[in-house]
């Protein structure tokens, strides 16, 4: 596809849904500025967007640094303009016990699953706001929304939280023609669902597929696409929203 849609920069964009979210930017002819802190596994997405014919470059961006996030949002408007569009992807997972939070697990997880959200924001909004538009999609979850998770009190309130900075943002820019919503998805298979330690695990993945209505566990693309949707002209009257893309768990 020829890169003409614009700009789109991605968090978080080297494997799981980030990575998937690139690839469909790509195919959607956006120009897309992969960043992650894991730099070889952000490259290759790159590298496999620009041997497919798209256009793509590398940035490492850890969110939880706010000069790093600035100064990344920088270099890109300073080849692109503003960015039409900002995916903040990035998030952890980590399974801890009550009685095992210590107050640095709570905050790590809170500077990254929202605070590195609001730190992209802020970069990207200046510019965005002088140009009259843009799009930011944030992820979330159903532990955010609608549905309990043991081991993960600091990544529920942290998800929920993701849901509230989208409504706050979405009034805030609306007049400045600038859209954000959110994505909540269901149990996804990636490396972060696959993890026996922090998540479900492959078996706990399988079984899961039984009681979600839609029959199956979702696949990394199957959020990437709603990410493109959102971004889009299609989605030109929604703001403010957090989407649940589970599969049907929640109404199941
Ligand atoms: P993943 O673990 O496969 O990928 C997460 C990405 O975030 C990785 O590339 C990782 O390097 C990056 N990241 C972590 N800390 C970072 C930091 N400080 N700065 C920059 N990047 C950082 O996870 P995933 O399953 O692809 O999840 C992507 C997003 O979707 C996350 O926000 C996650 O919470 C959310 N989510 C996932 C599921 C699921 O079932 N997989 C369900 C609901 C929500």
């Amino acid at each position: 596809a020829m890169a003409d849609q614009g700009s789109v920069l991605i968090t978080g964009g080297g494997i799981g849904i980030g990575r998937a979210t690139a690839l469909a930017f790509a195919d959607a002819g956006y120009h897309v500025i992969v960043t992650d802190v894991l730099d070889k596994q952000g490259e290759a997405v790159v590298a496999e967007i620009n041997a497919g014919g798209g256009a793509a470059r590398f940035q490492h961006l850890d969110v939880t640094d706010s000069k790093n996030t600035d100064a990344v949002v920088a270099d890109a408007e300073a080849q692109f303009g503003a960015l039409d569009v900002v995916v903040a992807n990035a998030g952890i997972a980590h399974r801890v016990p009550l009685a095992q939070m210590s107050d640095e697990k709570w905050d790590h997880t809170f500077d990254v699953d929202l605070k590195g959200i609001m730190r992209v924001a802020r970069a990207a909004v200046p510019a965005m706001r002088a140009k009259g538009s843009g799009a930011i999609v944030a992820l979330s979850s159903i532990m955010g929304v609608a549905y309990g998770w043991d081991e993960h009190v600091h990544y529920s309130a942290a998800k929920s939280g993701v849901v509230g900075l989208v409504r706050g943002l979405a009034v805030e820019l609306a007049r400045d023609g600038i859209r954000v919503n959110g994505i909540a998805p269901g149990y996804i298979r990636t490396a972060q669902a696959l993890s026996e330690e922090h998540s479900l695990g492959p078996a706990g993945l399988e079984k899961a597929a039984e009681f979600i209505p839609i029959g199956r566990v979702g696949e990394p693309d199957d959020i990437a696409d709603v990410a493109v949707f959102l971004a889009s002209h299609a989605a030109r009257y929604m703001t403010g929203q957090t989407v649940v893309v589970d599969g049907g768990l929640l109404v199941g």
